[in-house]
């Protein structure tokens, strides 16, 4: 076994070396400019990114026409929300979006607030998961935009965004779903789900960083968005700069690959995930999961250790890696606002860890990873204060 064990899979994963095999000739032999529309080098090039435009569409039932391609999902959802927002500015000001979102969601959003467009930010339950019935008391008619993702990149929740994006397509509001944690997992289906622009990351499906793309409804309705660069005119003037034709082929192959084992690979992880939970609280009283009990990521596992710090857990058990519920960041030690938005106090946020399991997790990690959360815990405790269930 491998030391230190990965359990940090929702922040990035290992590219799959078959993912970058598929890549490796886009750097030293293919390496045209797929805009040279002049010689074979530009052509090869093209093909491939023509290839992966399609893997990606049939992935999550889109036409390839409908597929820009970005650096990640970061600038997927500034793109589709100051983007769309922009477009749409004689149309209304209003954006609705959830308070469990992700800071790539909430920060451009936020700009857009500052400069006069006015927002409401829907209250998620207390597993992390938005209502239909919340999204739709907040509608007005000057919304135009509504963004909700599909899974919770911390709880693991799933957000009903079918019924979401029903709602918003009978009163002609464009609907957002971040889904970098959903794609590869989760079905996912732009039609059956009433989405107009999706929001995905390679490195969350084991493919290469920095690459990633915006689905962009072309029909029922042409969603229009005002670019965030200038330049070329590539990606139909959607996203100008070269493409990152190596990182393209990665995310095409690593979204088929993830495709082809989806459902094998969900009842896989799911099982390691309820082995993992059952150890750790057959050995430990007092924990509490966090997230939906049913509705969630196969691969997460997010669990609040009463009267431990997440950050000292985490320094206990060095041969895991893993996240907890506090710092983002060295910079950022703020609990977590999707723990804050579900209603937990700052010390229960604080003490809570996030597991995430991926397509490379073993069973003898997750055994080794339950042990090692006991033995540290159970230190921790030993030393602070005693444990008493509250
Ligand atoms: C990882 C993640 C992002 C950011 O994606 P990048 O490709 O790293 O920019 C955005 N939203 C969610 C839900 C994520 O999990």
């Amino acid at each position: 076994m491998r030391r230190p064990v990965y359990l940090d899979n929702h922040a990035t994963t290992r590219t799959d070396p078959r993912v970058v095999a598929a890549m490796l000739p886009y750097f030293t032999e293919h390496y045209g400019n797929a805009a040279s529309v002049s010689h074979r080098f530009g052509w090869e090039a093209e093909e491939a990114v023509e290839k992966a435009r399609e893997q990606i569409a049939r992935a999550i039932g889109a036409e390839p026409r409908e597929i820009v391609f970005t650096s990640g999902a970061t600038e997927s959802n500034n793109l589709a929300i100051k983007g769309l927002a922009q477009a749409a500015r004689r149309k209304g000001e209003h954006i609705v979006t959830a308070n469990a979102e992700h800071k790539a969601v909430l920060d451009p959003v936020k700009a857009l607030a500052r400069q006069g467009w006015s927002v409401t930010v829907v209250a998620c339950d207390e597993h992390g998961r938005v209502s239909p019935e919340a999204v739709e008391g907040a509608l007005t008619d000057r919304t135009v935009l509504v963004s909700v993702m599909a899974a919770n990149n911390e709880v693991g929740t799933l957000n009903p965004i079918g019924e979401i994006g029903r709602l918003c397509h009978e009163r002609g509001i464009v609907f957002h779903t971040d889904a970098a944690q959903a794609v590869g997992k989760i079905p996912v289906d732009v039609q059956g789900d009433g989405v107009d622009l999706l929001s995905l990351s390679a490195h969350k499906f084991y493919g290469p960083k920095g690459i990633g793309a915006l689905y962009v409804r072309r029909r029922d309705p042409l969603v229009r968005l005002q670019p965030l660069l200038d330049g070329g005119g590539h990606e139909r003037g959607m996203r100008s700069g070269t493409l990152a034709v190596p990182l393209i082929v990665g995310l095409g192959a690593a979204i088929e690959l993830a495709m082809g084992e989806r459902d094998d690979e969900a009842r896989r992880q799911r099982e390691l995930r309820d082995r993992l939970h059952a150890a750790i609280a057959a050995r430990i009283p007092g924990i509490r999961l966090n997230g939906h009990p049913v509705d969630r990521l196969p691969g997460n596992l997010n669990l609040s250790f009463a009267d431990v710090d997440g950050e000292a857990l985490m320094m206990a058990m060095r041969d895991v890696a893993v996240s907890s519920g506090s710092a983002c960041s060295a910079a950022n030690p703020e609990p977590s606002h999707v723990l804050r938005a579900m209603g937990l106090d700052e010390d229960l946020a604080r003490s809570s860890l996030r597991f995430g399991l991926g397509r490379f997790t073993t069973e003898e990690e997750v055994d080794f990873a339950a042990e090692s959360v006991g033995s540290a815990v159970e230190k921790l405790r030993g030393q602070g204060v005693a444990w008493s269930p509250r």
